[in-house]
């Protein structure tokens, strides 16, 4: 079997509550998605997604993913897609760095290799633990007391890991913490995400004031010494996201005993083929994770299921079902959340057929 074919996708996805505030007066409104599919000689076609999250929170950006697919695209025609090391061989080689750009990519060979072995990724990457896997809910910086009002409402939505977008002022940040953890019921969990926003002084100032709460502090400075410092100083768990773009960094980062949990967002890394190390290896020094990746509609969503249900529970802190947040399905067969929780396709490769009717025409084609 050999690559004949690569297409490009674009879809806008509004937000069901009208836009996403993060640190750093950072907002979006609407994401600008694309679907890539990687079409073969013997009829098999499978689907990936990507979807930064604007292009101020990591290195990448939408439009910047679909020009970098066209670069990449003509150097894969006639590799065999099931040979996902060999594919990501090839990518690496074509173009240094750019995960995100090699992502969607990587996940519709994923789910080109599931369609032949008639497997759904999830039993690939090891196999499926329970019947389903605990979401976290985003909740969008906001004054204090309507972040905390959130609480509850996603808590009837069946979440009970809350994320708040702090990364502000640290006064107002930590007017936020006190605020939601007192909404809080035992079993809750609250992480504090400040997305790099503090000076390291700033997030040292927080971590103090609210020292007595129960909650995790996520990736509270810029650049990763900042976060060590921050981690030396207080003693509440400390979860790495932004920093945490390969496998390298989360060996430095254990050997520095910099970090209780990280976050794996799978853009972020390359795909599920690197993502999947990456789990691994977390599994094995006992590093719990979240795992997500920066946004994205039912193709991301349903990546992320294959690749959270399929780590031990023990070591899965969270996960995301981004398709729940945005207004518009864009493949059939996609998880839905139930009760706070998710749980993988269980049809070959990701499960999920993609609405062409939605996708439209393709916008770009090798
Ligand atoms: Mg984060």
């Amino acid at each position: 079997m050999v690559i004949t074919q690569i297409k490009c996708y674009r879809v806008d996805l509004p937000l069901h509550e009208g836009s996403y505030k993060w640190s750093g007066g950072n907002s979006v409104e609407v994401f600008d998605s694309t679907v890539v599919e990687v079409r073969t000689d013997e009829g098999v076609t499978g689907y990936g997604e990507i979807c930064p999250l604007g292009a101020a929170y990591l290195p990448a950006y939408a439009a910047g993913a679909r020009t970098g697919i066209a670069e990449l695209a003509p150097r894969l025609i006639g590799l065999d897609p099931t040979q996902l090391a060999l594919v990501n061989q090839a990518m690496d080689g074509a173009m240094r760095g750019h995960p995100y750009v090699k992502s969607a990519i990587d996940v519709a060979c994923w789910d080109i290799l599931g369609k032949v072995c008639g497997q759904p990724i999830v039993s690939l990457l090891g196999g499926r633990f329970g019947e389903s896997f605990a979401l976290y809910r985003a909740i969008s910086q906001e004054a204090p007391d309507k972040m905390a009002a959130m609480v509850d409402v996603y808590r009837r939505q069946g979440y009970t890991k809350f994320q708040l977008k702090v990364g502000g002022n640290p006064d107002t940040d930590i007017e936020r913490i006190r605020l939601a953890s007192a909404q809080l019921q035992r079993g809750d969990v609250l992480v504090a995400d400040a997305n790099t926003g503090w000076t390291q002084h700033q997030a040292i100032r927080v971590a103090d004031a609210v020292r007595a709460v129960d909650f995790y502090i996520e990736q509270p400075c810029m650049r990763y010494e900042e976060c060590l410092a921050v981690r030396e100083h207080t003693d509440r768990p400390l979860i790495l996201d932004e920093v945490i773009d390969d496998i390298g960094q989360v060996l430095r980062g254990h050997h520095d005993r910099a970090m209780d949990v990280i976050n794996l967002k799978i853009s972020k890394v390359g795909g599920l083929t690197k993502a999947r190390q990456i789990r691994d290896l977390c599994v094995s020094l006992g590093i719990a994770m979240t795992i997500e990746d920066t946004w994205g509609g039912d193709i991301v969503t349903a990546a992320i299921a294959h690749l959270a249900h399929s780590t031990p529970p023990a070591l899965l802190f969270s996960s995301t079902d981004f398709n729940s947040y945005v207004t518009v399905s864009i493949a059939e067969g996609a998880p839905q959340r139930d009760g706070g929780r998710l749980a993988a396709p269980q049809g070959p490769g990701l499960g999920i057929v993609p609405r062409m009717e939605i996708l439209g025409k393709a916008v770009y084609e090798s």
